[in-house]
Parts: C-alpha cells; structure tokens; sequence
C-alpha cells in the first residue's frame, strides 16, 4: 500500500515535533528539579534542541508534502484534514522565516536570563536582568522583523501572532480602554462600599504538607487526571508537559495564604485538562493542539474562576478541607469561604489577584511590551513606567522590582506578546461558561455534589476534542453562537460582586 502525501505530511511533522516535546520536559525540569550549576549547560541543550527542532520542522522535504498535500482530494474533501494542513501550512511559513542561527541564540539567550532573572527577583535588583532584558528585547525586535509586521500593523503583532493567531495590538486596545473604564468605576463603587467580606481565611496559616495534599485532591476533584500528569512546585506556576498522557503542571506555596496555591492549582488544572483533553492520536499535528493560547487560558481561567471562586463550590469543598489543613478548617463557614475566595483588593501581584482587578495588570503588561517591542520605552526605564502605571491604575506604590516589573517569567523566557491572551482568555471563559450553563441542567448545582465531570465532559466535547481545526474566533461562535465580546465577564463578575459588597 503506497503512503498519500498528506499522510507522509503528518508522519514527518509528528516525528519532526518529538524534539520539541523533549525539550518541553528539560524546560520543566529546569523550573522545578534543577540543580542551580546546570544552567549552563541547560541553556546549551535547549539551544541545540531548538535549532534541530527548527531544522526537522522547516526543511524543503516539509514544504513539498505541504504543496501535494494541499491540492490532493484526500484534503480538499475532508474539512478537518484541510484545517490541519492550512494550520501545518501556517507554522512551516512562520519557522521558515526565521534564521536558525536567531532560533539558536534566542533559546539560549531566554534559558540563562529565566535562571538571572530568578535570582534578580530574589534579591529584588533590576541591574541584575536588565542586560538580559536587553538583549532579549533586541532579539524579539529582530524576530518580529523577520517574520514581517502585518499590514497596517506594528512589531508587537509580529510576536502576538505566534501566541494567538491574527492578534493585533490596535484591537487589543479597543477591547481594553472600555473594559478599563467598566473595572475603574466597579473598583471605585467596591473602594467605597462600608461593607466587605470577611479576610480570617486568607490569614490563617496552613503547614505547607497539608496545603500540597489539599491541592492534589482538589486537581483530581476537578478531573485532572494523575496518571496522565504531574504536580509539582516552581517560583512560577505553569503547565507544560510533552503531550496529552504527560501533563506537568506546578504550583506555589504560601503558608500564610492557602488560597495562593488552591488558585494557582486549578488554574494549572485548567490548562492541564485541555492538554489531556487533546487527541493523542494526532501528537505533534495540529489536531492535536490547543488553539491558541487565549484558548488555552480561557480553559484555566474558567476552572479557576466560573467554578473554583464560585459559591457552588466552596459549599462542595468546605467539609472537606479539616482533613487536609486539620481541624482549624473547620472553623469558617461555605460562605465566609466564598467571600474570602472573592475579595477585590488591589495589590501587586498578577498570579494572586481577584478576578475585579486581574486584568488591569495586564493592561499595564500589554501598554509596556508594545512599548518595548515598538521602541518608545528603553529597557532601563522599565521599572519607573511600571510603578507609574501601577500608581495610575491600581492606586499603588510599588515598594521593591520584586513585587513590580521582575514578578512575572514571561519577559525572561523571551516571550513578549503574550500577555494579553489572558484577558482574552478571561473573556473568553465567561462566554464559554454560559454556553455550558445553559446545555448542562443543574451544572453549578451539582459542582455543590463535587460533580465536576459533566463540565469537563463538555469542555472535552466542545473544545478540546477539535484540536486546532478551528481558529479562535470560529470556535467562539461555534460554542457560543456569538463573537467574544465582554458582556458575559461583566455580567458574570457584576453579578459577584455587586451583592458581596452589597452595591446597588
Ligand atoms: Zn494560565
């Protein structure tokens, strides 16, 4: 039996993504495992990984199946197969425009300056990663030229189009200056409401052991499954993993705030559910990948938020913390729970901030990259527009670069571009959630029951199970029947919060 071009195509492109799977592994082992004196030669294999990777992915072989693939009748007939060679079509296009030799030098450059930015953050000293973040900026300005800015367009799209298909910064902005305005006025009615929930919860301390056990349980609640996965600890936490049956996600521990590492965990758990919803069957292909990553965080920010801070669930799992945290647990109500789960309070910190204030910490990442990547703004002067924004903002002083500009891996890994997903991300989630609401009779009921699977049933079914078959703004209208817009984020946060802080 002779092999179609298109199933050549799939064979090469699936054997050509094992490497990169490789070096997701050796990327989470650097975050999580690592002894501190292999950096050095770390950032060495994964150089040497992505160029290889670069070169199985964009050699003239690709090319050729890609031309016969796309104008044979196997293709041509069948609209899932002709949506995974015009995505394969998308990536050769956008690898091939870069040189090896820039692949080569920005995975090294990323993979030290994640491991000086880690110690720059420690000790809260900018100087320190400043030189990196230079050098970075500077190779993301030459990558951005290469893969060519859109028409009409500017640098920062470049970048964006990799994380999110078609992003551009010009609309990313008309979707954020009225969601800005909308959040300003909820904040200022919330600043001066005389009533607020209680905060007992957040301050009560937990030893670290029954924090881990507590969030494994609730993972596994929710429908992350251990077999196919992994939770470990990093300074950041992310979820990565080489493919559907080997999830690896982390979190972080506070002992003076639980709800730190049971956020971070289901958010993880978001992720690493669409990852193990994906099809083994089309490894490495685009059938068997997210989306896009505004998909991707639509999927962790909807578990961590539509169930994980809503009132349904804090009544399914306050019985259930004393046997994880000891009896001290048992001491707070499901409501009280709630409340503390769904405080509005401006501070710092992106990963630990309530659902009211979240995105304005991404405005202020999304304003300052675009900014780098377009040449206004000197990476030198990184730190002072950060806290000048904050204070804008969020109405906050920021007191050290640890909690301010060095807080978030993202720039250090050379990903710039990025942060915006996540507010699409949140918007996404919310429309996605009605969606679910209303085909699942009695769902925020039954997540009281600890009935967790039919949402994730309906996730696998809806998103997870199409791969990349179609874009991001297909896929909304197929789920939802409308295009993303912010109508269900404030309908879905308004309705929170207006009655915790008991506004009119
Ligand atoms: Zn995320």
């Amino acid at each position: 039996m002779t092999t179609s071009p298109y199933e050549s195509l799939v064979h090469a492109i699936s054997d050509a993504s094992l490497i990169g799977a490789s070096a997701s592994i050796l990327s989470w082992d650097q975050e999580t495992m690592m002894p501190e004196q292999g950096v050095e030669l770390r950032s060495r294999q994964m150089a040497q990984l992505a160029r290889l990777s670069h070169e199985a992915l964009t050699k003239p072989a690709i090319g050729h199946l890609l031309s016969s693939s796309e104008s044979s009748a196997e293709v041509k007939e069948c609209p899932r197969r002709a949506a995974s060679v015009r995505e394969m079509r998308r990536d050769y296009e956008r690898s091939s425009k870069l040189p090896a030799r820039l692949v080569e030098q920005l995975a090294r450059v990323a993979s030290t300056a994640q491991h000086e930015w880690a110690i720059a953050r420690k000790n809260s000293d900018f100087k320190h990663f400043l030189p990196h973040l230079n050098q970075l900026v500077e190779l993301n300005r030459e990558q951005a030229d290469c893969l060519g800015i859109p028409e009409g367009g500017e640098r920062w799209d470049a970048l964006a189009d990799g994380y999110e298909p078609g992003c551009r910064a010009a609309h990313v902005e008309q979707v954020f200056l009225p969601l800005r305005v909308r959040l300003q006025k909820l904040l200022d009615e919330v600043r001066g409401s005389k009533v607020s929930p209680s905060d007992r919860f957040n301050q009560t301390k937990f030893a670290l052991e029954g924090q881990r056990s507590l969030m494994r349980f609730a993972a596994e609640s929710l429908g992350f499954d251990f077999a196919r996965g992994r939770l470990d600890e990093s300074s950041h936490p992310f979820c990565g993993g080489s493919h559907c049956r080997d999830v690896r996600m982390t979190t972080r521990y506070k002992e003076s705030c639980v709800n730190d590492a049971l956020g971070s965990t289901i958010h993880e758990s978001g992720h690493g559910m669409y990852e193990q919803g994906l099809p083994f069957q089309h490894f490495g292909t685009p059938l068997g990948q997210a989306v896009s990553l505004g998909i991707h965080e639509s999927q962790s920010r909807l578990w961590e938020n539509q169930v994980g801070r809503s009132e349904s669930f804090w009544r399914w799992i306050a019985p259930n913390l004393a046997s994880h945290l000891g009896n001290v647990a048992d001491g707070f109500s499901s409501a009280e729970l709630y409340g503390a789960a769904n405080l509005v309070e401006a501070g710092f910190i992106r990963v630990e901030s309530d659902e009211a204030t979240y995105n304005m910490h991404i405005m202020v990442r999304f304003e300052l990259e675009r900014a780098l990547i377009g040449g206004s703004l000197d990476p030198k002067d990184l730190p002072e527009v950060w806290n000048a924004k904050y204070k804008e903002y969020l109405g906050l002083t920021v007191p050290e670069d640890r909690v301010g500009c060095l807080q978030d891996v993202h720039w250090s890994m050379g990903a710039f571009g990025y942060f915006p997903t996540y507010t699409l991300g949140t918007l996404y989630a919310a429309q996605f959630f009605e969606a679910a609401r209303k085909a699942i009779p009695g769902l925020d009921e039954g997540f009281a029951k600890g009935e967790f699977k039919p949402l994730l049933v309906w996730l696998n079914e809806n998103i997870h199970v199409h791969g990349r078959q179609f874009l991001s703004g297909e896929l909304c209208e197929r789920v939802t029947g409308s295009p993303l817009s912010a109508e269900p984020f404030m309908r879905h946060l308004e309705g929170k919060i207006r009655p915790l802080y008991q506004l009119v």
